[in-house]
Parts: C-alpha cells; sequence; structure tokens
C-alpha cells in the first residue's frame, strides 16, 4: 500500500500514522558526519553493497551504474573502470563525483551524503592534486576501532593526497598491504574495510609502522591536523561564504609582510613566485596541500584564509627564520629503523631457502628502498639475494618436472583409451597454466610418445 493510499484510509490525517517515504536501497547514515572523520564515499558505498549482503561489483552494475551512465554502455566495462581508475575520484570534487552522490541520494533517500565528498570546497581549493588513487589507511584507528568493537570504514582524509599521517596517531598512513604488501584502489569488486582485497587480510596489523606518539613526523603532521580541521569546520564556513577571500588575503599578506616582494614571499611559502602571482590575481585556486601548508606558516584557519577578507596576516616573530622545505620536497625524508631493518634481513637469512623472500619484498616490508638495503647491510643483503636466486632456480626445476609428468601422464591416458595424443588433444586436457608451445612441454610430449612407441605428428606428414 503506498503512502497516499494510506493517507486516504485514515482522513483524520494522524502524522504519527503515515509511513515515512521509502528509499530503493537501505537508509544507511555514513559514519562521523560533521567531524573530521566523516566517511569517504567509496567507503559508503562499500559498507552499503555489505549491508545488502552483495559485491560492490553487483551494487555498481545493478543499481549504480544505469543511474550513471544512462542506456545504451557496456556496464561491465564502466563498472571495471569505477573500480579501478575512476573509482578514487567518488571522494573529489568533480562530475563524476556529484553523478554517485546524486544517484545514491535518489536511491538512499539520504540528503546528507554530499558531505562524503570534498565537494563542499568547489571554487575554493583546486580539484588538482586533491585526491589519492590508492587506499590509504592509519592501522593505528583500524587495531583501535576493532577493540572498541567499532564499525570499520575509511574517512575522507585517508584519500587526501595532502594528509600523509594520521593526525591523531601521528603514525604514517599505509598503502601497501602488511601481509601481501599489494596496493589497491578504494573500489574493489569484493571489498571490506579493514581488509586487504586481495588477501583478504586484516589491514590494522600495527607491524612495520611508527609506534603512537613517536615524534617521527612533526611536519607532516602539523599539516595533516590543518586538513582535519579544515575538513570540521570547512563544509559550514565556506556554505556561508559567496566566494573566495583567498586571493585578497594573499595580496594583502604580500604587501603588509613582504613590502611587495614577491620573491620573498614565495621563499617564506615555499612555492614559487609564479604561484604567489597566480594566488594573488586569483588565476590559480590553491591545492588542498597548499592552502594546509600556508595556514600552518601563518598560523591561521585554512577555511579563515578562503572565507574572511583580512585585513593583515602577520607573521610571529621567529617565522622567518622557517628553513624553506621547497615545493619539490615539501616532506621531511622518512627516518630508518636499522634496527628493524637488520631483524627483517636476518630473519629472512635464518628462514633459508624455503621459501626465501626477495630484497625487494623486505624493502617493502620495512618500508624503504632496496638501495637502502644494500647500503647499509651489504653482508646480509647479499645472502638475501643469493638466497632469493637460489629458490627461484629451484621453484623453476620443480616446476618443469610437474609440466613433463603431468604431460606424460596425459599422454599415456589418452593413448589407453585408443586415441592418438596429438598435440592438440594434449593441449585439450592440460591445466591452463601449461603452455605446449613452451619448448619444455613440447619436448616432454615427444620424448612420451617416443616412450610409447609412436611417431610424432612431424614425423607422420614427413611419411606422408
Ligand atoms: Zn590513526
Ligand atoms: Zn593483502
Amino acid at each position: 500500500m503506498s503512502s497516499h493510499s494510506i493517507a486516504a484510509a485514515h482522513p483524520q490525517g494522524d502524522e504519527a500514522r503515515r509511513l515515512p517515504l521509502r528509499s530503493k536501497l537501505y537508509c544507511l547514515e555514513p559514519l562521523g558526519l560533521a567531524t573530521a572523520e566523516v566517511e569517504s564515499a567509496t567507503s559508503y558505498l562499500s559498507r552499503l553493497a555489505i549491508a545488502h549482503t552483495v559485491s560492490i561489483w553487483s551494487l555498481l552494475k545493478r543499481e549504480i551504474a544505469p543511474s550513471l551512465y544512462g542506456p545504451g554502455v557496456n556496464l561491465t566495462h564502466r563498472v571495471s573502470e569505477l573500480i579501478s581508475t575512476v573509482g578514487p575520484a567518488f571522494n573529489g570534487e568533480n562530475s563524476t563525483s556529484r553523478k554517485l552522490i546524486a544517484v545514491l541520494q535518489s536511491l538512499t533517500g539520504r540528503p546528507d551524503l554530499n558531505q562524503t565528498t570534498m565537494r563542499f570546497c568547489r571554487g575554493f581549493v583546486s580539484p588538482g592534486f586533491l585526491i589519492r588513487r590508492k587506499q590509504a589507511w592509519c592501522s593505528d584507528c583500524l587495531s583501535e576501532w576493532k577493540a572498541k568493537d567499532r564499525p570499520l570504514y575509511s574517512p575522507l582524509i585517508w584519500h587526501l593526497a595532502a594528509v600523509e599521517v594520521c593526525p591523531l596517531h601521528g603514525a604514517a598512513l599505509r598503502t601497501t598491504c602488511p601481509t601481501c604488501n599489494r596496493w589497491f584502489y578504494p573500489l574493489a569488486a569484493h571489498s571490506q574495510p579493514g581488509y586487504c582485497p586481495h588477501c583478504r587480510q586484516w589491514l590494522g596489523s600495527s607491524e612495520n609502522t611508527t609506534n603512537p606518539g613517536k615524534p617521527g613526523y612533526p611536519l607532516e603532521r602539523q599539516i595533516a591536523q590543518r586538513v582535519s580541521d579544515f575538513l570540521q569546520n570547512g563544509p559550514e564556513a565556506l556554505a556561508a561564504a559567496t566566494a573566495s577571500a583567498f586571493a585578497g588575503n594573499v595580496e594583502s599578506f604580500l604587501k603588509c609582510s613582504f613590502g611587495g616582494n614577491n620573491q620573498a614571499c614565495a621563499r617564506f611559502l615555499g612555492v614559487t613566485r609564479y604561484t604567489v602571482g597566480a594566488w594573488e590575481s586569483g588565476k590559480q585556486l590553491p591545492t588542498l596541500l597548499s592552502l594546509a601548508d600556508f595556514s600552518r606558516r601563518v598560523k591561521v584557519a585554512p577555511e579563515v584564509l578562503v572565507c574572511s577578507h583580512l585585513r593583515a596576516i602577520h607573521i610571529s616573530p621567529g617565522s622567518k627564520a622557517v628553513t624553506r622545505t621547497g615545493h619539490r620536497r615539501l616532506f621531511a625524508p622518512r627516518k630508518h629503523d636499522l634496527e628493524y631493518m637488520r631483524k627483517k634481513l636476518e630473519e629472512a637469512v635464518t628462514r633459508g631457502v624455503f621459501p626465501a623472500l626477495s630484497l625487494k619484498a623486505i624493502s617493502a616490508q620495512v618500508g624503504c628502498q632496496q638501495s637502502t638495503l644494500v647500503r647499509r647491510f651489504p653482508e646480509l643483503a647479499k645472502q638475501v639475494k643469493d638466497l632469493h636466486r637460489q629458490f627461484c632456480a629451484n621453484r623453476k626445476t620443480v616446476r618443469a618436472q610437474q609440466i613433463c609428468s603431468q604431460i606424460k601422464l596425459t599422454v599415456i591416458d589418452i593413448h589407453k583409451m585408443g586415441i592418438y595424443p596429438s598435440m592438440r588433444t594434449v593441449r585439450q586436457r592440460l591445466p591452463n597454466f601449461i603452455n605446449m608451445r613452451d619448448p619444455l612441454a613440447y619436448a616432454a610430449w615427444k620424448r612420451a610418445l617416443e616412450e610409447l612407441g609412436l611417431a610424432c605428428e612431424e614425423q607422420i606428414r614427413d611419411a606422408a
């Protein structure tokens, strides 16, 4: 019965008897609304799929992609794009993200889904360099939520390119799974917040991450804190503003603090003088990272810098002595835990040949370059390389033996059935990973025929 017919059946119009509006999909509430830990659109999609006990692939293909792309398109191709290269854009400020939110709002009946993207900063912050492509996460946050039995999700802040560390824990955000060392996109066909879509293992393992409270990334943490404040206070402040006040504020900052000296201002801000000029003229909007760094240097909140017309921005005494980090390299080089590196290398050497980890895998585990391991621990690195080389050679031999024995057994089976074991017949009965064009497989087939006293196809053709 529709809500209209129910209202007609109760002419007194009792509000309590009226059914609320129905939505096609479950009216799932996004987590962390109006806070700095607001959920991202991609995380919301994952949880929405789980709430309906379907995969993200099915949800996208059956419900979302038809509305997003309209009729007459190859949905399989489109959904493949969504769960790879296009998916991360859902969290940003662009037409794809706006369309997705409109579709989700109509399907779930929730008007507040705008908050799961960076839409609020449209016209105030540049849409470029806003969203990262790979999924990032804070292992400490995930572990804490699991311990407190809180729902697992991916906050919007983890998807922002400007944020390298967790503002709460100060730990570097991870982008590779602690178990399989692979990275992944925010949307996967079968993903679950907090778990790797490749190996399905828990991502909250605290192994290899910076200890909570360890001051490893002070600059990055300050920037992450500014971005976090922007996510909390920005939506309301920017909604109330009519246009960006950033250009005017840069102009007054340039005049008041640097007497119009563009180069000096650029040096202080760690950008080029062309960028200062483009900001001042309003031709260019600041990226989120530039805005957060500007805010950190002048100690004014990011939303105030873009919304309020400030008469003057004063630099606190001593601020000019801030060393220029440079626009090309804003972040300090990562501090390496040498003891941890040595421990991992020694473990790999002790473990021996079966299975020997490559130096590349170990460097990914400890979060450094292979060359760093070679430079710091030349002897151990050499042993690891030798072991891995030996392991690869052994693996190749075992694989060759398996292929030969599989082909031989197949040839005998076919022959027993009274059929000539031609290459085509044998290939049809072999698993896909065996390629009969491989010289090794071909030689094994010929050898098996000879053992059975059969001529191979080439000899038969030659005889004919
Ligand atoms: Zn955290
Ligand atoms: Zn994994």
